[in-house]
């Protein structure tokens, strides 16, 4: 069991009110599982403690690290909103809040459907913050899958895999990324995962002895250029990512010259270009490997040098060059911007204080909490020297708006962005719909099964009944009553948006003629065309 003297101990410099804030909400949410057991035979609190640890591993402050000791507590009925609220305030309520939410949306699998529900879940996670301890919380449960029913353990690691580590991928987060990936690994495929921990061993014992030499040559090359503080380390590529790239280059493991990395970590960004130049000065790179993510961040905000050279040392390996703070955000990505250590409070209180102004949608607001880091670091007057507190990929959207004043105009820019066109909607159950917007519960029926379009009865959207015409909206819960002796009819023609709902109403109407009729909606025609299914 994680005890609060080890949460408190991964915090970076707690104040003694934080640390007053973890023990109280420790001792609460000990108290709200008491009596509950992991599917293990475990008290079920170690899963909480774990998930708070993990946040404070990540830098979170304390607030995300209560939310992560108190995220089941209120779904399994052990203690009321109103208490959290009441005993620890409304931040941490909508948190916990956001985390409970999240975990109504489920995965069945339907391949189309995992990039929009990941989106979804980035929408809906109305403060990043909740996506954060969502992924600490999937974090622990994938390293205790193995106490899982085992007819349910696929099912997870694959929900893992399509949904959960692209997120933190997204966030820029990516040693959880890959930890999450390898966890998922032999679940899903347990040959292929043990094939290729077989292989990356082997590789690596070869190439590890070498790189260490290499790192020798390394240090004596750099100090006669006058980088003298650096450190080194090798990086391992992941079994997932290993795995991805064997299937890319025919499973033939002496195409890939990253498995065993060697990254050279210097102080300044210069320093960085320096050792570059030094390497290459003294190894032979391979043409075209050289990739400069510092000039060129990944979309997720991802900065490294990468190059390839031919070693006597160790054959051809990569080496990956890169600063300090570059190294820490490649790690914790978005989590990195909202540490305290950095940032003071700001940050937490940042997001805090956008709350409590409300918004028209939830849905936008935890982008919307980066906005004024995300504006501070598209003005000029800013300095170059600023370390970036909203991560790139936003900063190019921002950018994209730029000329936008007002921000309600600009999160809405953003949420087209977005969405472009889509509403996300639910079944009774939870299982996320992706639609064009304009959709009818005549379009929703066939999203789901033929059937169930061929026989709609009735449809109800948020628990009323309503008429076969209505447009549905982002967030809407749609129920489908079925009946056998219910068939589709013309009329049905005029209320459909999606191109599969119109061909299969006609094929059961045993219309055989090309569609004459005109499309919904003129003005949208293009947009439909290029809709993605
Ligand atoms: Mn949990």
């Amino acid at each position: 069991m994680v005890t609060v003297k080890e949460i408190i101990g991964e915090m970076p410099s707690p104040s003694a009110e934080d640390i007053a804030y973890v023990e109280k909400t420790y001792a609460c949410a000990e108290k709200a599982h008491e009596g509950q057991t992991r599917y293990s035979g475990e008290p079920y609190f170690i899963h909480p403690a774990a998930t708070a640890k993990i946040l404070a591993e990540y830098g979170m402050g304390a607030v995300t690290i209560a939310a992560g000791l108190l995220h089941d507590a209120v779904e399994d009925g052990c203690i009321t909103r109103e208490a959290i609220e009441e005993q620890f305030g409304k931040e941490l309520l909508f948190i916990v809040d956001g985390v409970t939410k999240l975990g109504k949306h489920r995965y069945r699998g339907i391949e189309r459907h995992a990039e929009s529900l990941r989106r979804l879940l980035v929408a809906t996670a109305s403060d990043v913050r909740v996506l954060i301890v969502k992924l600490a919380d999937r974090y622990h449960n994938m390293e205790t899958l193995e106490h899982v029913p085992e007819h349910k353990r696929e099912r997870i690691a694959l929900e893992t895999l399509e949904i959960f580590a692209p997120i933190a991928d997204r966030l820029g987060m990516g040693k959880m990324k890959s930890e999450l990936e390898d966890l998922a690994f032999p679940y899903v495929d347990p040959d292929a995962a043990h094939h290729t921990a077989e292989l990356r061993n082997l590789v690596t014992k070869e190439t590890e002895t070498g790189l260490v030499k290499v790192h020798k040559v390394l240090q004596r090359e750099l100090s006669k250029k006058g980088v003298l503080s650096f450190r080194t380390d090798i990086r391992i590529k992941g079994l997932w990512s290993l795995h991805q790239k064997l299937k890319r280059k025919g499973d033939d493991i002496s195409r890939i010259h990253d498995i065993a990395a060697l990254r050279i970590i210097v102080p300044t960004l210069e320093e960085g270009y320096i050792t570059l130049g030094a390497v290459h000065a003294h190894y032979k790179p391979i043409p075209g490997e050289l990739k400069d993510y510092i000039s060129f961040p990944k979309p997720n905000g991802y900065q490294s040098l990468h190059t390839t050279v031919v070693t006597p040392e160790a054959g051809i390996v990569e080496i990956q060059i890169r600063t300090e703070e570059m190294h820490r955000r490649a790690q914790f990505g978005i989590a990195s911007h909202m540490t305290y250590k950095q940032l003071g409070k700001n940050v937490e209180k940042l997001a805090h204080d956008v709350q409590k102004s409300r918004f028209s949608s939830l849905s936008s607001s935890w982008v919307r909490s980066l906005i004024p880091s995300l504006m501070h670091v598209t003005k000029p007057a800013d300095g170059p020297d600023k370390p970036t507190k909203a991560p790139p990929w936003l900063v190019e959207l921002a950018d994209a708006y730029a000329e936008v004043s007002g921000s309600e105009e600009f999160v809405e820019g953003l949420k087209e962005d977005f969405f472009s066109h889509r509403i996300f909607l639910f079944t009774p159950k939870g299982d996320a719909i992706d639609l064009p917007s304009a959709s009818t519960p005549i379009d929703f029926a066939y999203a789901i099964h033929t059937d169930l379009g061929n026989h709609l009865l009735r449809a109800k959207v948020n628990g009323k009944m309503v008429s076969f015409d209505t447009e549905l909206s982002n967030g809407d819960v749609v129920e489908i009553i079925r009946r056998d002796s219910a068939n589709p009819s013309a009329k049905w023609l005029d209320h459909v948006k999606t191109s599969l709902a119109r061909k299969q109403i006609r094929l059961a109407l045993g219309m055989t003629e090309p569609d004459k009729r005109p499309p919904r909606r003129r003005k949208k025609l293009s947009r439909r065309k290029s809709a993605k299914h």
